[in-house]
């Protein structure tokens, strides 16, 4: 058997190796505390799950969904988005439901990207911009991101060359793996950037509801132009506690949203309508439903983010996104650091260079951990001295 390169050659996926490290200290009979990967331990909202409970007892229900969708939930996410951006999306045009963020971004490279094109794609980054690149044959050029910059892509060290040529653009804010925010005022340096090369702008959102500090993230489609020249990937996976239930959207230009129509409605089946359903109801959670789910992540940033001062890392609280993302000490690589951490106090965190070698230097830790593994996580961290290197 031969299998293709795209199978041979992609690295595993990241928390696959976290997970096979877990597993080999709990056979050890070693209980770990992981900060490593970002699902929420907080519930599904129990009006979310009335709604299957009830849903999925209709027959209609139990028969293929349309690939893009109910009406319903459409209307809801178009909806959604008047109230919480003020962006007015047609909600059977400009509006298509997908079997999580992960699946339409995957697949979105396969509208954009002919073999050999190019994709700008963040370094540091969730792994499946670039893997979704290659998958469609296409290349990286990596934007190397920089904490002097606020981990924002600098568009003038993007060579003209290679701009001329690419045909996609990846962002992600509030930002996985850096906890950086974008302003209104990058969106629109960036819909100019994509105007003058004809780039298609592919913004992943799915860290918007999660904020702190009464600080509110912006929708990159809020910003003039924006559907002119891309879309927006949303996920109610991590804005209501879903991650399980595989649910989420894009939404903007028109004729983009009919090109992942076209690759999904050959590929996929659509997402449950029982599951949609939820999503409607998850997407009416008020303001302060949302913000009493943040608090209780706030506070676990300002705990975790104290800890890690105590023993002498320089780390500062994000605005938003589910992570702290902190410098490694002198001496050490990303790689090295988690490593020891882990043997010395079994505790787990991603290396940075696992969302590209500009993260290299950093550790990310989730804050998406119970309260009683945090509290023994955090009284680990406390009691560990850094061995000097
Ligand atoms: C978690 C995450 C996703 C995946 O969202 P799903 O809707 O669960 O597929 C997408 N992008 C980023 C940056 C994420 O961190």
């Amino acid at each position: 058997m031969q299998l293709a390169d795209r199978v041979e050659k992609v690295p595993p996926y990241l928390f696959v190796e976290i997970s096979r490290k877990i597993a080999a200290k709990k056979a050890q009979g070693i209980k770990v505390i992981s900060f490593g990967i970002g699902d929420p331990d907080l519930a599904t909202p129990s009006a979310v799950i009335d709604e299957l409970r009830n849903t999925s007892l209709d027959t209609p229900n139990h028969r293929y969904p349309e690939t893009d969708g109910l009406p319903e939930f459409r209307m809801a996410v178009s909806e959604w988005y008047k109230k919480r951006f003020n962006v007015e999306l047609h909600p059977d045009t400009e509006v298509l439901p997908l079997i999580g963020a992960k699946e339409g971004i995957g697949h979105a490279s396969l509208c954009f990207i002919n073999p050999g094109d190019i994709a700008l794609v963040p370094d540091p980054g969730y792994p499946v911009y670039s893997v979704g690149t290659w998958f469609a044959g296409g290349n990286c050029h990596w934007m190397n991101l920089k904490e002097s910059e606020g981990w924002l892509p600098n568009l003038s060290e993007i060579p003209s060359d290679i701009a001329k040529k690419a045909k996609v653009m990846w962002l992600n804010y509030p930002n996985n793996p850096t906890g950086a925010i974008a302003t209104k005022e990058y969106f629109q340096q960036v819909i100019e950037f994509a105007k003058s090369y004809d780039i298609a702008v592919m913004h992943d959102a799915c860290y918007t509801e999660v904020a702190y500090d009464n600080y509110k993230p912006i929708s990159f489609l809020e910003v003039e132009g924006a559907k002119d020249v891309g879309l927006e990937f949303h996920s109610l996976s991590k804005s209501y506690n879903m991650t399980g239930w595989r649910i989420g959207m894009a939404a903007g230009n028109k004729d983009m949203i009919n090109a992942l129509m076209i690759i999904k409605s050959n590929l996929d089946s659509g997402i449950p309508n029982a599951v949609q359903y939820m999503g409607i109801e998850a997407l009416k959670a008020t303001d302060e439903d949302i913000s009493n789910r943040n608090n209780i992540y706030q506070q676990r940033r300002d705990r975790v983010v104290d800890a890690l001062n105590q023993i002498g890392l320089s780390a500062t609280a994000p605005l938003a996104s589910l992570y702290v993302w902190v410098k490694v000490p002198t001496g050490y690589t990303s790689a090295e650091f988690a490593e020891i951490l882990l043997e010395e106090r079994n505790v787990v965190v991603t290396a940075g260079n696992g969302y590209g070698p500009s993260g290299e230097g950093y550790i990310r830790l989730s804050l998406t951990i119970s309260e009683e593994d945090l509290q023994e996580g955090i009284e680990r961290l406390k009691g560990w001295s850094i061995p000097k290197k």
